[in-house]
């Protein structure tokens, strides 16, 4: 099929997080017809952050760090730039490990990796199917239109990626299916003032109710002081499913000892269905060669920012593979 025919590209990526755009660069660099695909109304998925007023809270991943001489490449050429800084070497001591975050909010380094890409962000991929077992893959988006394209990689939450594939692709890697992602939920509050937190403004305990406590200023994301609060993963569960006006009070409880003198402003409920995959798979991407099919994001090479920038480099391998 030729792009004359319809809107067709060698490689279609569903998902414009870190994983989807990391793959998109790196087949956009080898000269790849690549485009990418997001039902979000911007780039970045769990790489997210708000403006409240004059404050700017980050909501998804609070930092990221470096394990990796190709991760390592990208974060110094953000730290040249002026978009990426080290925040902290640790929480409740200093364990010499740097966690770094982006200077404008952890979004604005999706944006960056999304620079020069095809990205299509409000399009819900509603279904992906192939017409002939050697034929092209069709995604259908939710307002009728479709997408052709050569091979598929699809760098959804699991749950999601199962959802659109099962009835076309065999073999899916089940165990993590089944292994599911711990849920969170959140608050985002601007305050009148210094809440007072601890060196480096955070409290970590993903042992406690409140797993993650930061103060967007002392992270020098945000100009004015603002919180984000990040309950854990049990708390989350249970609390699920509460009234939304319930909800709110609760978070606002588990707020009340982090937030010292200041008064909250404004705030907001945030809630991640698909934060944290319960498992890894073990290869950093599943391939199926057959259906010309490529799964990635941080379920296969890590639940964090390095794990999707990795399973996506490492998608985009196979993807060109594929392609032949
Ligand atoms: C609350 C929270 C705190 C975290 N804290 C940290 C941290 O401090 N440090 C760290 O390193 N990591 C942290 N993480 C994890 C980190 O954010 C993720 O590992 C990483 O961002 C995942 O990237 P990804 O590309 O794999 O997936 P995602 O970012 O989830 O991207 C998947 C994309 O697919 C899109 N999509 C899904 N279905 C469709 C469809 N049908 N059609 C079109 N688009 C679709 C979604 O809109 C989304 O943008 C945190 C995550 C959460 C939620």
């Amino acid at each position: 099929m030729s792009s004359a025919d319809s809107d067709h590209h060698s490689i279609a990526v569903i998902g414009a997080g870190v994983a989807g755009l990391m793959t998109a660069r790196e087949l956009t660099a080898r000269g790849v017809d690549t485009v990418v695909l997001d039902k979000g109304r911007s780039v970045g998925g769990r790489l997210a952050t708000r403006r409240i007023g004059d404050a700017r809270l980050d909501h998804g991943a609070q930092f990221f760090t470096v394990r990796t001489e190709e991760f390592a490449a990208v974060v110094d050429d953000w730290l040249t730039r002026g978009l990426a800084h080290e925040w902290c070497r640790g929480f409740a001591n200093d364990d010499g490990h740097p966690r770094y975050v982006g200077t404008a909010g952890m979004n604005s380094l999706a944006k960056d990796l999304a620079d020069g890409l095809d990205v299509r962000c409000g399009h819900l991929v509603f279904s992906a199917s192939r017409e002939a077992t050697d034929g092209p893959w069709v995604l259908t988006l939710d307002d009728g239109r479709s997408i052709t394209s050569d091979v598929l990689v699809c760098t959804a939450p699991v749950a999601q990626s199962f959802s659109l594939l099962f009835e076309t692709v065999d073999g899916l890697p089940r165990d993590l299916f089944d292994a599911d992602y711990d849920r969170t939920l959140g608050i985002l509050a601007t305050l009148d003032g210094d809440p007072g937190l601890p060196e480096p403004g955070a409290v970590r305990d993903p042992s406690a109710d409140v797993s993650m406590v930061v103060d967007n200023a002392r992270k020098g994301v945000s100009p004015v002081h603002a919180i984000t609060l990040h309950a854990s993963a049990a708390w989350s569960e249970a609390h699920w499913d509460d009234d939304p006006d319930d909800l709110e009070c609760a978070l606002h409880d588990l707020l009340a000892p982090w937030r010292g003198d200041a008064t909250v402003t404004e705030a907001q409920v945030k809630r991640w269905r698909f934060a944290t995959p319960r498992r890894t798979w073990p290869e950093p991407c599943w391939v199926s060669t057959q259906h010309r099919v490529v799964l990635a994001g941080d379920a296969y090479a890590g639940p964090r920012v390095e794990g999707a920038f990795t399973s996506g480099r490492a998608a985009a391998l196979a993807a060109h593979t594929l392609l032949g």
